[in-house]
């Protein structure tokens, strides 16, 4: 792995908390807006229902099935509704203000500039991300991300997301690398992992538990791991 030098990583749970600071968003807005009395229902309640109804949408998203601007809002139309809470003027405005709150939250995962700064010296550094580019760049600076990073591709920005080759491909052109030369490391084992063994990468999927049949990719359950492949 040492001889391969253009690493790419994915951004949202993989180097960024998308979670945490996701849920810490979240939670200002519920509480702002006194949700647990209007839908009588917990925080963790709606969470759990807010989850399955997102990782739906962006499904949908991802095979352009629905727009993102139809995505922003139904997640939290749609929650709404799982809780006999009617509110569409409300769902609008989460949109919106979940998209101003959850960028700048800053909690990285365990590990990650650590991690960066260990390979930054030997090795060029990139990031492949399938979120909005306006709000890819928020959360890259205000971690201060962004200075270790020499390609930034966001697909919005190019039309082509994870796991479809051509993002990879791209991939090699902007950095004038080849195949060979190129290892992604993501926590989605189908964006990440699979998008980038088909296109001949290498892979390293970061995953609490290791899939099994992973034959094609190596695991690792902390970025520290990095360190002894690297
Ligand atoms: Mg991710």
């Amino acid at each position: 792995m040492k001889k391969r030098k253009h690493l790419f990583f994915d951004l949202d749970n993989t180097l960024w908390d998308f979670n945490k600071n996701s849920r810490e968003a979240l939670l200002q807005l519920f509480t702002e807006h006194h949700i647990e009395s209007r839908c009588g229902v917990s925080f963790d309640e709606f969470m759990k229902v807010y989850e399955a109804i997102n990782h739906q949408l962006w499904e949908q998203y991802s095979h352009q099935k629905i727009a993102k601007a139809e995505l922003r809002y139904q997640r939290f139309y749609q929650t709404f509704q799982f809780f006999k809470y009617e509110n569409l003027a409300l769902s609008h405005q989460w949109a919106d203000d979940y998209l101003k709150i959850s960028p700048y939250k800053t909690h990285l995962i365990e590990g990650a500039m650590d991690i960066l700064h260990y390979l930054k010296p030997n090795y060029h550094l990139h990031i492949i991300t399938n979120g909005f580019k306006e709000v890819q760049d928020i959360k890259l600076k205000q971690c201060l991300l962004e200075p270790h990073f020499n390609t930034i591709i966001i697909s919005e920005e190019h039309g082509v997301s994870k796991p479809d080759k051509q993002i990879f491909e791209l991939a090699q052109a902007l950095t004038q690398s080849t195949a060979d030369d190129c290892v992604m490391i993501g926590d989605n084992l189908e964006a990440d992992i699979f998008g980038a063994i088909n296109a001949q990468w290498k892979a390293i999927h970061l995953a609490e538990q290791a899939a099994s049949l992973q034959d094609a990719y190596l695991h690792i359950s902390k970025l520290q791991e990095l360190k002894s492949i690297f």
